[in-house]
């Protein structure tokens, strides 16, 4: 199976970038695919439906 993913905004390949988020007292990271160009970040849907969620939401508040 390929794992090739390309920004929809620039075309160019993402690349892999480990994101550590910080959540209460604990820190968390996952590997995120991220366009080099305009910084977009691509969140796989089974993280985005699970500990994402909570990571998003922190993110917005701040
Ligand atoms: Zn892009």
């Amino acid at each position: 199976m390929e794992n090739k993913w390309t920004c929809r905004r620039c075309g160019v390949p993402l690349e892999k970038k480990k994101v550590v988020f910080e959540y209460l007292n604990n820190s968390m990271s996952h590997e995120l695919l991220r366009c080099p160009r305009c910084g977009a970040v691509l969140i796989p849907a089974e993280l985005a439906e699970g500990k994402m969620a909570d990571a998003e939401t922190l993110l917005e508040d701040k």
